[in-house]
């Protein structure tokens, strides 16, 4: 008896996930006909700047950082550059940037550790780029999708409002919500879902007044049937 409820609620289990997958893969068809070219707001020229913007991006706005990372990165071109220099200069350099004490700080100890273990070169796998100061999931999955091309579900603060808002997780922890999503999208996606879904949450799906009407995906929305349906 007990045999057989374990069996039908695994298959329920399984056929929710099913109607998760399709919808996600329904959702990366129809954005990428509004997005064809999805990225990341962050410029960058190659993976070791764009680890340490993401570093500097937090609790700041993306055209802040590309704003002083345009000089920033004319005179620190390298890790040894950035770890090799004095922590008043690396303040002096970041100071319009919010936290930029405690930036300084994390990005020269990023760069010396990514000397020690990796000799200066980016990993490209997320259990190597958390071992460095100031990289948690988000900016690893950044670098590894944005940089590197590789598939990585990035959950940041768009991602996850989006994510939330179209029912496809329910979790307030970006990491719980990131293994959510390794579960319910097609891998080959990863990386194309995350940047279509940070492109249609600062796009259309903003913070305050998401632009529904707008919405490609809001047949699919549970926000949107909810509030206007
Ligand atoms: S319908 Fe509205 S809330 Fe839903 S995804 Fe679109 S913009 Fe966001």
């Amino acid at each position: 008896m007990a045999k057989r409820k374990g069996k039908g609620a695994r298959s329920e289990g399984d056929r929710n996930l099913e109607e998760l997958r399709r919808k996600a893969v329904e959702i990366v068809k129809r954005l990428e006909k509004v997005y064809p070219n999805p990225k990341l707001e962050l410029e960058f020229e190659n993976p070791f700047q764009l680890l340490v913007m993401a570093i500097l991006a937090a609790q700041e706005s993306d055209k802040v950082v590309n704003k002083v990372s345009k000089e920033f990165f004319k005179k620190y071109k390298k890790p040894e550059d950035i770890a090799n220099a004095s922590l008043e200069e690396l303040e002096k350099d970041i100071k319009s940037i919010n936290f930029y004490r405690r930036k300084a700080k994390l990005i020269k100890e990023c760069c010396q550790k990514l000397i020690e273990l990796y000799k200066g070169e980016i990993p490209k796998d997320i259990e190597s780029l958390t071992k460095l100061p100031g990289v948690g999931r988000k900016t690893a999955n950044m670098v590894i999708g944005g940089a590197f091309g590789l598939p990585a579900i990035i959950v940041d603060r768009h991602v996850h409002r989006v994510v939330e808002r179209i029912s496809l997780s329910k979790q307030k922890n970006p990491d719980k919500m990131e293994k959510e999503l390794m579960e319910i999208v097609p891998k080959e996606l990863w990386t194309k879902f995350s940047l279509l879904l940070l492109n249609h949450g600062k796009s259309i799906c903003k913070a305050k007044k998401p632009e529904c009407e707008k919405c490609v995906i809001k047949d699919l929305c549970g926000y949107y049937k909810k509030s206007c349906g």
